[in-house]
């Protein structure tokens, strides 16, 4: 399979300058609102991730850490995947710290994916069934959702990701649903066993591969 994954993650990293962008405004609204200090870490949060894309972007990130950390990082996303399992019908109730957060810093935080971009701010998403308000994070929420002026409107950035995704999967053939966890991203990239679309290596579909 020889399919051109830098351009689609080249467009993603557009995207998520944009959104970069737009949280920092957001913040500025209400006082320059920061994550700084947080110890109600929405890291421990279950979050599943939907697009490939942001899967590949995601192990690109992984991929760029030392081997030690690599390594300490598959074995903290091994224990994620058996814990969640514990857990099948209760998940969104666990807090399970994220395999890429040591000591309150994310390992790949130029590489984090959308809701971990987002995530804290208040927001709003329109569609064709309706709009969709979201609370920001609880210590937000504590100190402005009295007084919400802003959301950060995140329906461009779904929808320009979602192009990203349909134009992926079809150069790919990919029709697959995908529903992982970082954890389960991480241990699905490094176990040889399964299917190569599943291990998702950028490097597996396009030798030059790389993040501009
Ligand atoms: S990818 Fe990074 S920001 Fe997102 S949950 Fe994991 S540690 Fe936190």
């Amino acid at each position: 399979m020889d399919v051109d994954v830098a351009q689609y993650l080249g467009r993603l990293a557009k995207i998520y300058g944009e959104i970069g962008q737009e949280y920092d405004k957001a913040a500025g609204k209400y006082g320059g609102f920061s994550c700084e200090g947080c110890t109600d870490n929405c890291c421990t949060t279950v979050f599943h991730h939907h697009t490939l894309i942001e899967n590949l972007y995601l192990i690109e990130g992984f991929e760029g850490l030392d081997v030690k950390k690599k390594e300490e990082a598959v074995i903290r996303a091994k224990k994620y995947v058996e814990e969640l399992s514990d857990h099948p019908f209760d998940m969104t109730e666990l807090s399970i710290m994220c395999p890429l957060n040591v000591e309150g810093k994310c390992e790949a935080y130029e590489y984090r994916p959308l809701i971990c971009r987002i995530h804290g701010m208040p927001g709003i998403l329109h569609s064709p069934k309706g709009t969709k308000e979201f609370d920001g994070c609880p210590v937000f929420m504590e100190q402005h959702g009295n007084s919400i002026s802003h959301r950060i409107d995140r329906t461009s950035f779904y929808t320009d990701i979602a192009f990203i995704e349909r134009d992926l999967r079809e150069e790919m053939v990919f029709t697959e649903k995908h529903r992982k966890t970082i954890a389960e991203m991480i241990v699905d990239y490094t176990r040889d066993e399964i299917t190569l679309s599943k291990r998702l290596r950028p490097e597996d579909f396009h030798k030059d591969s790389h993040i501009i």
